[in-house]
């Protein structure tokens, strides 16, 4: 007998290697952990299937070397075929996949429970449950026990932040809870992942590479802060959005699967069986930026912000700002032709600090120019508000002030206690939990807008999610919320009064009307040569079987598909190539 193994292994292709089954080796089955020899080093793999015989002559095998967990599978086979095809998907080899879904395994495993695994086909249910304040723990925790109902659960969070937050809370409610978060010991990261599957824990929570943890049959997985677009591996291959592969695994093993967040993402909500969402408008003051213009005010710390930030100051409280542009200024315009300068290599817009220009997407950097690149005008201008500009304008209001600056470009390093801190978005996500700390006077956006606008068919999704996210921060800090807008009567500003019902609705309806995610699934695809037709579908069904006859060809190497889809494991890929050009798939 033979075993054909998915190695555990950092692959450029796609391969399945053979190995001999040694006569005294436990009973192996698809889903088992064995340790193989491959080249001069030993390594873990995944058993895909035992066969009688191999390909290849006996005499080309080798034994393997021993199989983990006394030949106990660790992946059901409803997980094997999903592992299967998203390495099609998401275009990564089966090896790298498995490798970064797999914990370090380390060299000698001593007594280990034996696991119990199992899945229910059928009986998989997707809910999305809105929660006032992701950082409230009896609320968590009483959503978090009631829907588990008993049972352990897998949660998945965003970040290890979000982790530690929602372990030390789960604890001191008195379950027991186990962590896994990639970056352990081989000994501790093993031990946490089959915590479930050895009955030997109430909840394991996870980062992203979790989502693979086995599990006995009809154990819920739940998304912690949903709406994070920390679950998605986009710099590094394999690319992929773990919340996607909770609920395809939720779908293939029959699993409850609960998104649980602030604002779930409008596919979790277009998804969801059963859908609860409570949440009541936030209080909030709006201020008009273009009346103040109108006032003959120019700066952005308008009166009304000011006098919130005064307040805050006389309560010996915390006032946080955020502002959403790294640097002093987003561009350097000239007054006379009117142009930004540019990257020379890419052509995007260089974002202006101190001492020189950077560019954002190719990081290219140089000298700030004394004159125009494009009419030799000396009279060039800061354009723009970021976050060195806002830095200094509240320094000057507020001189006794102890104000620091967060942009989470050193992370661990980042120190969120002042009078003031004026932040990057990254406050909103993985230095989140660390708010919780602090007592806040005051919560303001000086421009609103900037946190979303942009040219992404998402981005009212996504301005409305950050948006709420401050209210649920204001409200449970009972700090006031201001936000400073150009343009008040924007579709994220009207939502605001609305219930989410209502804008999940109308969003989805724009979404079907342009046929967009998640009521469309939409793929561009673009060809170096010509190709013919018939062989572009035929290499697209492998991909997404069935797609290939609805693929349009629109123009001379680019094709078109517009599916109708309910969630599919589609590429999130996000590829920047310096220099060059990038690419994304939402
Ligand atoms: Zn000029
Ligand atoms: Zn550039």
């Amino acid at each position: 007998m033979i075993t054909r193994v998915i190695p555990a292994l950092r692959l450029p292709f796609n391969r399945l290697f053979d190995y001999l089954i040694p006569e005294d080796a436990p009973l192996l089955q698809p889903g088992s952990l064995v340790r193989v020899s491959f080249g001069s080093r030993r390594i873990v793999g995944l058993v895909h299937s035992v066969q009688e015989k191999s390909e290849l002559p006996t005499s080309k095998l080798r034994p393997l070397h021993s199989a983990l967990f006394n030949g106990n599978p660790v992946f059901t086979a409803e997980l094997l075929e999903l592992l299967s095809r998203l390495s099609l998907q998401y275009q990564a080899p089966l090896p790298l996949f498995l490798l970064q879904l797999l914990p370090q395994i380390p060299e000698k495993i001593g007594e280990f429970d034996s696991l119990k695994i199992g899945s229910a086909a059928g009986n998989a249910a997707l809910s999305c449950q809105q929660v006032e304040s992701i950082f409230n723990p009896a609320k968590i925790t009483g959503v978090i026990t009631e829907f588990a109902n008993k049972r352990p659960a897998l949660i998945l969070v965003p970040t290890v932040a979000h982790g530690n937050w929602l372990s030390e809370c789960l604890t001191k409610s008195g379950l027991r809870v186990a962590s896994y978060f990639g970056e352990l010991r081989p000994s501790t990261a093993l031990a946490a992942w089959t915590t479930l599957a050895a009955g030997r824990a109430d909840a394991l929570v996870a980062t992203r590479s979790g989502v693979f943890a086995p599990l006995p049959e009809g154990l819920p997985i739940i998304i912690f802060a949903e709406e994070e677009p920390s679950f998605i591996q986009f710099d590094a291959k394999p690319r992929y959005d773990a919340r996607l592969l909770a609920r395809a695994r939720a779908r293939a093993e029959g699993r409850e699967l609960l998104s649980l967040a602030v604002t779930p993402t409008l596919s979790a909500w277009h998804t969801a069986q059963n859908r609860v969402l409570l949440a009541e408008p936030p209080d909030l003051t709006l201020i008009s930026l273009a009346e103040e213009r109108r006032g003959g005010f120019w700066g952005f710390l308008t009166e009304r912000l000011r006098a919130a930030i005064a307040v805050s100051l006389t309560q010996r409280k915390t006032a946080l700002v955020i502002v959403n542009r790294k640097g002093a200024a987003t561009s350097l315009i000239c007054r006379d032709c009117g142009q930004r300068v540019s990257c020379s290599e890419c052509g995007s817009t260089m974002r202006v600090y101190p001492r020189e220009l950077f560019c954002g997407r190719c990081r290219n950097k140089t000298a700030t120019p004394t004159v125009c690149p494009s009419c030799g005008s000396a009279r060039l201008k800061d354009n723009g508000l970021a976050i060195s500009r806002l830095t200094a304008e509240i320094k000057k209001y507020f001189t006794a002030a102890k104000v620091v600056e967060v942009t989470g470009e050193a992370p661990g390093k980042n120190n969120i206690n002042g009078d003031i801190i004026v932040g990057t978005e990254v406050l909103l996500h993985s230095l989140r939990p660390q708010l919780e700390k602090l007592e806040l006077g005051a919560v303001a956006v000086p421009l609103a807008e900037q946190l979303w606008c942009g040219a992404n068919f998402s981005d009212s999704e996504e301005g409305y999610a950050l948006l709420r996210g401050l209210a649920s921060l204001a409200r449970e800090k009972k700090a006031p919320l201001i936000l400073q807008t150009f343009i008040p009567e924007h579709e994220v500003f009207l939502a605001l009064g609305d219930t989410p019902e209502q804008f999940y609705k109308q969003q989805l309806s724009v979404r079907e009307e342009f046929g967009y995610p998640p009521a469309y699934l939409r793929l561009r695809l673009e060809t170096s040569v010509s190709e013919n037709l018939e062989r572009v579908r035929k290499m697209l069904d492998e991909l997404l079987p069935g797609a290939g006859r609805q693929l349009d060809q629109i123009a001379k190497n680019e094709y078109l598909l517009q599916l109708r889809s309910a969630d599919e494991l589609v590429p999130v890929a996000f590829q920047k190539l310096p220099k060059d050009w990038r690419w994304e798939v939402k």
